[in-house]
């Protein structure tokens, strides 16, 4: 996995058989003369899904797309827009042009069980969609791969696009490239992956641990909670707002979110924070040693300092505002 996809430069070995996976279904479109068509391909769903999403479809005559399988509307796969539509139709390999002629797809649906308030919502959804589908008799369905000039399948491009959007991902990149001690660094990077050794994590291992977050000892120890739903850290987050003069570092303000972590501006800043806070942590857990919140706060300023005289530019800019 490539460093700046999030990984430490390893090759992923999952994605990149997926990667070579999706060439099945590539040639699946551009060489339906291939002996083993018809054949069932190694492919699972989510390989489907990722093709989708690295293909256009258009669609001419429709008979070279699966109205099922395929993302040929509104690049999306029709088992996608409506799932349970999907699920209580036979068969599920027509061509769009057979679905489509005289409203086959609509046959199509075994209504044996009655339609719930879902499926007729999905009917309704996928009528309108499928309203404005014109065919065109004299034009063969294209497909183009979207992520190489060429328009054509490469493998090393299907394993890359596993990486795309994926936020943690660009906050790793900006992890590796950002102004810091490289062990906080690596250990942001860490606690982004949700890999650092928390209680949570040791519990599912058996391994010896304190229930309860050191900080605040009133909730569980996460990563999330650790770094952003601790009271004790949202103290010291809300006195570095202040002082930064950084509304939106106030926890009142962050947006709720899955993610590990709410960078702010200054992913220099961040990256000071969390480390101190998991210095803080441990020295609780191992060394039975209290910092107050306001004690952690002035212990940050004093760090922040030191690493903008260190070369920590966004850092520098920060705090020159005293
Ligand atoms: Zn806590």
């Amino acid at each position: 996995m490539p460093k700046e996809n999030g990984g430490l430069g390893i090759l992923n070995l999952e994605r990149f058989a997926r990667a070579l996976r999706l060439r099945w279904l590539w040639q699946e479109w551009v060489s339906p003369e291939k002996v083993w068509l018809g054949t069932k391909t190694p492919c699972d769903d989510i390989d489907g899904l990722l093709f989708a999403a690295c293909t256009t479809i258009t669609v001419g005559n429709g008979k070279r797309t699966s109205f099922w399988h395929s993302g040929w509307l509104q690049g999306r796969r029709t088992k996608d827009i409506a799932p349970s539509l999907f699920k209580i139709s036979r068969p599920k390999n027509r061509t769009v042009a057979a679905a489509l002629e005289r409203h086959t797809w609509i046959r199509d649906i075994r209504r044996a069980g009655g339609l719930t308030l879902g499926h007729v919502q999905e009917l309704l959804k996928l009528w309108g969609m499928l309203r404005s589908t014109q065919l065109q008799q004299n034009q063969e369905d294209q497909i183009i791969w979207k992520l190489t000039a060429s328009g054509k399948y490469t493998a090393a491009s299907a394993y890359k696009a596993q990486f795309l959007g994926n936020v943690k991902a660009k906050r790793a990149q900006a992890i590796w490239k950002a102004w810091a001690p490289p062990k906080c660094k690596f250990f942001a990077w860490l606690i982004n992956q949700n890999r650092v050794w928390t209680s949570d994590r040791l519990q599912r291992r058996g391994w010896p641990h304190n229930p309860s977050c050191p900080l605040c000892r009133s909730a569980p120890e996460t990563a999330l909670h650790l770094m952003a739903d601790c009271r004790f850290t949202r103290r010291v987050w809300s006195l570095i707002a202040s002082w930064t003069a950084q509304p939106t570092l106030h926890p009142q303000l962050w947006m709720p979110s899955e993610n590990t972590l709410q960078w702010c501006d200054s992913l220099q800043l961040s990256l000071l924070v969390i480390w101190e806070i998991w210095c803080e942590r441990n020295a609780r857990v191992f060394r039975r040693h209290e910092t107050s919140a306001p004690g952690l706060f002035s212990k940050i300023k004093n760090e922040a300092a030191a690493w903008a005289l260190a070369g920590a530019k966004d850092l520098e800019s920060l705090i020159r505002r005293e």
